[in-house]
């Protein structure tokens, strides 16, 4: 008995296929998001530059083999919007989506974007727990698909004694001399060419510290990719 497709087409009665940004009626061939709001992303152009912001950010910090970001977000606008539903709803697919436009776009126009795997930012474990996974990880695994490679989350770990609920009186000591991130079960990235994924890069602290433990591990080549940067 075939229980599964009565209740996908349930699934399409409850839930209608609408634009998550504007609302509209999707139509045959639109996923997620419908064609008028697809074009008007505003996409960075960021991996058509060389010397982009992103890869200044980087500057004298880390050494990167080159970094980018798909889209500019602003607090108000289409990113948000895009970004507010794929944090605080059911987001896998919209963030699953985000990240495969985002590779197309690299996969035409830049050769150089062929990580033998991408790794995404961890969440805290904490915060992982609370949404139920991690849309970093979802990015990731949409520009796997377009890159043909693979997502590994084996490679690095959030520091279980980092973060805003960590009892400052009590582990101050431990913070001083960790990162906020530690090398996974696998960290095996040695002569690997790495790409770092996370949602949004502001100041670059959370990417710069993450890179840090892997470079440590002499990769052959770090790129970074944010779906989205923001203004400071
Ligand atoms: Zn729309």
């Amino acid at each position: 008995m075939d229980f599964i497709q009565p209740l996908k087409y349930l699934g399409d009665l409850v839930y209608p296929k609408i634009c998550l940004n504007c609302s509209s009626w999707l139509v045959r061939g639109e996923d997620s998001i419908c064609l008028h709001c697809f074009e008007g992303l505003p996409r960075t152009g960021y991996h058509f530059q060389k010397n982009n912001p992103v890869e200044r950010l980087f500057w004298a910090r880390i050494p990167i083999a080159y970094a980018t970001s798909y889209l500019f977000f602003s607090e108000k606008g289409i990113v948000r919007n895009l970004m507010h539903t794929v944090k605080y709803k059911d987001g896998r697919d919209p963030a699953f989506l985000l990240g495969k436009l985002f590779a197309s776009e690299l996969k035409e126009n830049k050769s150089e974007y062929k990580p033998d795997f991408i790794v995404p930012v961890p969440l805290h474990p904490s915060r992982q727990r609370q949404r139920g996974f991690n849309q970093s990880e979802q990015i990731a695994l949409g520009m796997a698909e377009i890159l043909e490679t693979e997502v590994r989350n084996d490679v690095i770990k959030r520091n279980h004694f980092s973060g805003s609920q960590t009892k400052k009186s009590r582990y101050e000591r431990w913070e001083n001399v960790q990162s906020e991130f530690v090398l996974g079960e696998n960290p095996m990235v040695y002569g690997k060419e790495i790409l770092l994924v996370d949602d949004v890069v502001t100041t670059g602290a959370t990417m710069e510290s993450c890179a840090q433990v892997l470079l440590d591990q002499v990769p052959k080549k770090l790129g970074l990719a944010t779906l989205a940067m923001a203004h400071r």
